[in-house]
């Protein structure tokens, strides 16, 4: 199988490191964390609370989610668009709403047996090459430990709570949205918190993982470094490298 699992807290550069080595190996990039945040968005829209356990577990069992490849017209920064229906909620996703609902949304078991059987069979799928790329780079929280566990080359990225912290906020900025540093602080401890601590498939690294420690270091070595494990584990390649420094997560993956 030829997956790659990619795990860390919040604005670990998953998203950024996880699409540029899709790209390189001509893998299939898959952000899980989009399906928790549209089921987050779904029940903002619907005034359900995230305490209502049954009905935000109803709506991740019934939401219509789609992710799928931008279109040409689509040049906004975005590195896939995610519908519910015919409705493009990529953007809206990331709103402040649901950065403080997605983790106690994602804390609930029916919605985590929902999302990860739906992102097993797309690992699956795409591992195998039936999807139309050589492989899957997958991520999240828990790929490595309970979403893919069978994949062969598994990743943990890590770095400080101010270091993500300056990343999410710049990334926040820089799409002409106003933020707190504090503020961005506080929500990301919080949610690292839940992330860490729920029952189920909590965020941790898998035993078997490489840890890499993503401040102080730019993109491209980030990504070097994966390429080199992949090449070796996988024996996949070619290696081409991004050559950006170390920007905000929150771009998103390809399906
Ligand atoms: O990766 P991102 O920050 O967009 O994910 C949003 C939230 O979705 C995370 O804080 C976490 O609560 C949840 N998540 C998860 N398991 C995943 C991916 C995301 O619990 N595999």
């Amino acid at each position: 199988m030829n997956a790659i699992a990619i795990d860390g807290p919040a604005a670990s550069g998953k998203s950024t490191v996880g699409f540029q080595v899709g790209r390189s190996l001509d893998f299939v990039f898959f952000d899980t964390g989009v399906m928790y945040r549209a089921v987050a968005w779904a029940i903002l829209e619907q005034g359900i609370s995230s305490a209502d356990s049954v009905s935000v577990g109803r709506v991740a069992g019934e939401l219509p989610i789609s992710v799928s490849a931008p279109r040409r017209d689509e040049s906004d920064g975005r590195q896939a668009t995610i519908q519910v229906g015919e409705l493009d909620i990529t953007w809206s996703i990331r709103s402040s709403q649901v950065d403080s609902i997605v983790s106690v949304v994602a804390a609930n078991s029916q919605v985590r047996q929902e999302l990860s059987r739906k992102q097993r069979l797309i690992g699956l799928k795409h591992g195998s090459g039936a999807g139309g790329k050589s492989g899957v780079v997958m991520a999240g929280r828990d790929i490595g430990t309970v979403v893919l566990p069978e994949a062969p080359l598994k990743i943990y990225l890590e770095a400080p709570l101010e270091e993500r912290s300056r990343r999410r906020y710049r990334e926040i900025t820089e799409r002409g949205k106003a933020a707190d540093l504090s503020t961005v602080l506080d929500d990301m401890r919080l949610r690292d918190q839940v992330d860490s601590e729920r029952a189920v498939a909590p965020l941790r690294p898998a035993a078997d993982a490489h840890r890499i420690q993503t401040q102080g270091i730019t993109v491209q070595e980030v990504v070097g470094r994966i390429l080199a494990l992949a090449a070796d584990v996988l024996g996949a390649g070619p290696a081409s490298t991004g050559d950006k420094d170390f920007p905000l997560e929150g771009s998103q993956g390809i399906q």
